[in-house]
């Protein structure tokens, strides 16, 4: 089996990445890896971000990791909220205030069209002992909803409905979500990857 340092604090993305990736990887958060920091996010780019974290992580566990940004990207607000989504409404990143500010900065707007971005980034040490750097994206196209629906999940979940679906992620067990979700479609790449090496 591999190990494999995931650069996140989030236990939510950690259950979903889990579930996707079988038993022949072992997917360790940082608090499994005894590594408490809070990574900064200081980037304008998903990408930018997710290489500070798995960067930051590969020097301190000196162990192939790999780090996530997912930003939820709304077309009528010329993308935002974006690679901002987690201090939307402020610094304490609250999720109901980041909601709330979605759903008034989109009252009476027809075009609630929107799409979750992942990018992941992947530290690797490769078997000549050069540490190289890869990325794999996934997008899951959907639309927000004019209020909140359902419980589960986290973040967004509950005002995004995804493409091909009548209900939102907060409305969805994990494998349901997982089926349409961008992070799945980011990891999948990463581990078809990974099993190819
Ligand atoms: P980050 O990737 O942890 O920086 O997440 C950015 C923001 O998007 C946070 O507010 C998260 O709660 C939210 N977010 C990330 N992934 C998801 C998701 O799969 N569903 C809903 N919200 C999400």
């Amino acid at each position: 089996m591999h190990t494999l340092i995931f650069a996140t604090n989030n236990q939510n993305k950690v259950n979903e990445i889990q579930s996707l990736v079988g038993a022949d990887f072992k997917i360790i958060p940082l608090k499994e890896a005894g590594i408490d920091i809070d990574i900064p996010e200081p980037y304008d780019t998903l990408q930018d971000n997710a290489a500070e974290k798995a960067n930051t992580i590969y020097k301190l566990a000196n162990q192939n990791c790999f780090s996530e940004d997912t930003g939820l990207e709304i077309e009528a607000l010329n993308g935002a909220p974006g690679v901002k989504s987690a201090r939307f409404a402020g610094e304490d990143r609250d999720f109901q205030a980041n909601i709330d500010k979605v759903l008034f900065n989109l009252n009476r707007i027809d075009n609630r069209a929107a799409q979750f971005r992942t990018v992941i980034c992947l530290i690797w040490n490769n078997s000549n002992n050069e540490l190289q750097t890869y990325y794999f994206e996934g997008i899951c196209k959907g639309t927000i909803a004019t209020k909140m629906h359902g419980e589960k999940g986290f973040g967004y979940d509950p005002i995004f409905i995804p493409d091909g679906a009548t209900k939102s992620f907060a409305q969805m067990s994990m494998e349901e979500k997982n089926k349409f979700s961008h992070r799945q479609k980011a990891v999948t790449q990463l581990f078809d990857f990974l099993r190819s090496k």
